[in-house]
């Protein structure tokens, strides 16, 4: 990977001469801050203010020209966590004329992504926030193909997990520390800004309690997507017919323990007659990791952000994750949002330590790994009496740190009974694709009614099958049906399993009714409505 910008070969004075004339040209996507992503032509960017810089001239472009609502509160989230304020994005706007008393323009030649990694030391976030976020906004612009630059604004160093972002294209991501030594005035040739938070399914509790985002987007299947171009990056190959099944205990060594995890592995082994193996990330390689649990059958681990590695983990796998004292799994889902995502095919099991006697506090550490002697006694002894974190929000809550450093001795009985009530027999992989897809809409749908007397009358429906039916292989086609008098906002809802009936419970002579249909595959898979039917009896 080449640290140095150029390998294409500009004529600077046709740069600068363009950059003169013809300005900053922005057009984004995204109604929203939170949703908008900025393609550039000649965005610079002073080295010296930290600013980045529009330069106005008779060609430039600003799309959208939000006047000063550009600072309501930003242009755009620098990052994939929504609406965070520490990581907005602007420019300043300048005449092209001011060039002429600026620092001489260094020309960026590469295709760029400018954006903030969230908190590059954690894994969690590393994927969560930037890789996959970063991994499919490159792969919504066909500009950022494998040589694109990428920029990380956010002021960290490198961090633990570097060698991660790196895969991601073949040129050398810079930070913004190194932009200072390439030059005092930056101007991207073309860029973009911001990052798609297309894949996240997590928010972190910064305006409500942490939880799964509301309207998540992401399946498992372009998670795998994912996984597949990390492994080719990483030198890991699939191994299709994998010899020997296992179990993967992640542990973590330097806080958060499991107290008893010789005994706890040996307990797996036998219950599950399988190997079980440790890694951590302080003593195994991350392309090891990866190997090992892209062929587990079943991952267990303490809360925590290495947690995260169970996006590596075959089709059919158990992800088993452990909570310390007080901690209430159900307010802590990152990862079991990740392992019940539609199309991860993975099975998901928490296990809570609920005993007291098997939890060690440490109320003397610094606050951040969880100490509680910088607060007033009252607190400290109220924290020590609770038996479950109430629900609060990031980041610094005293007692939810207190509690999520704790080590625990892990009560092997209640653990393996937990386990056995969703994995029967032996934990397995399967290797196929198990994708789920939606019948389209019901064709030739018709009505007609006959009128028996004053009061009573039928309506006889019918319809044709969707038409993508006769191209899959379907367990179990069902209809669904409501019928709806005109007017009222009530319907009849009938599940059939024919694609015709005759209605006659409640149907009234010289009305008009509406008639919904659509197909319904294997119990939940809903497709659309087909065109309302209006019949008259
Ligand atoms: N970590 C680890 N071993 C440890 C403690 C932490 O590998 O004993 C890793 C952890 O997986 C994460 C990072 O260090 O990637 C920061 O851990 P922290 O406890 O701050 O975050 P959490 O795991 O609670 O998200």
């Amino acid at each position: 990977q080449s640290q140095e910008l150029s390998q294409v070969q500009i004529d600077y004075h046709a740069a600068l001469q363009t950059l003169l004339e013809d300005g900053t040209r922005m057009v984004c996507t995204g109604r929203m801050h939170t949703d908008r992503i900025c393609r550039f032509e000649s965005l610079c960017y002073s080295t010296e203010a930290e600013e980045f810089i529009y330069f106005h001239s008779n060609s430039s472009v600003m799309l959208p020209n939000l006047g000063s609502r550009r600072f309501q509160p930003a242009l755009l989230d620098l990052s994939s966590v929504e609406d965070h304020n520490t990581q907005y994005f602007n420019f300043v706007e300048l005449p092209a004329a001011a060039l002429k008393f600026m620092p001489k323009p260094v020309f960026v030649p590469d295709v760029a992504l400018i954006a903030n990694r969230f908190n590059p030391d954690n894994l969690m976030h590393v994927f969560h926030d930037d890789l996959l976020p970063i991994y499919y906004t490159m792969q919504q612009f066909t500009d950022l193909d494998p040589e694109t630059r990428l920029f990380f604004m956010e002021g960290w160093s490198e961090g633990v997990h570097f060698d991660l972002y790196k895969l991601l294209s073949n040129k050398q991501p810079l930070l913004r520390e190194q932009l200072k030594t390439l030059g005092r005035l930056l101007c991207f040739t073309k860029s973009y800004v911001g990052l798609s938070k297309i894949t996240t399914w997590y928010q972190y509790g910064f305006v409500q309690p942490q939880g799964p985002k509301a309207n998540i987007l992401v399946s498992g299947n372009e998670i795998r997507q994912f996984t597949k171009f990390m492994m080719q990056k990483l030198n890991v190959s699939l191994e299709e017919s994998s010899s020997e099944e296992y179990i993967v205990v992640f542990s973590r060594t330097i806080n958060r323990l499991i107290l008893n995890e010789a005994e706890l592995i040996l307990a797996l082994a036998q219950e599950f007659q399988m190997k079980t193996i440790t890694v951590s990330l302080e003593e195994h390689s991350f392309s090891d990791i990866v190997r090992l649990i892209s062929n587990a059958s079943m991952l267990v681990s303490m809360h925590g952000a290495q947690l995260v590695m169970s996006l590596f983990l075959p089709r059919g796998a158990t992800v088993v994750e452990l909570f310390p004292y007080a901690i209430n799994p159900e307010h802590y889902t990152p990862y079991k949002t990740l392992a019940t995502l539609p199309g991860m095919d993975l099975q998901y099991i928490a296990w809570q330590n609920t005993a007291r006697e098997d939890t060690i506090t440490y109320p003397d550490r610094p606050w951040d790994q969880g100490g509680i002697a910088h607060l007033d006694k009252a607190e400290q002894e109220r924290i020590i009496k609770s038996t479950e974190v109430p629900r609060h929000l990031c980041c610094r809550n005293p007692e939810w740190l207190f509690r999520a450093y704790q080590d625990t001795k892990v009560d092997i009985p209640s653990l393996i009974h937990v386990i056995r009530q969703t994995v029967k027999s032996k934990p397995g992989t399967k290797k196929k694709w198990s994708g789920s897809l939606y019948p389209g809409k019901v064709r030739d749908a018709r009505c007609q009614a006959s009128v028996q007397g004053t009061s009573e009358a039928r309506l006889s429906v019918s319809w044709q099958v969707p038409w993508n039916l006769k191209y899959l292989k379907v367990r179990e086609v069902k209809y669904e049906v409501w019928i709806q008098e005109q007017g009222e906002n009530t319907y009849m809802p009938y599940i059939l399993s024919h694609q015709n009936h005759t209605f006659s419970e409640n149907i009234k002579p010289f009305t008009i009714y509406l008639v919904w249909i659509r197909c319904i595959f294997n119990k939940n898979l809903l497709g659309p409505f087909a065109d309302v039917l209006l019949c008259s009896t």
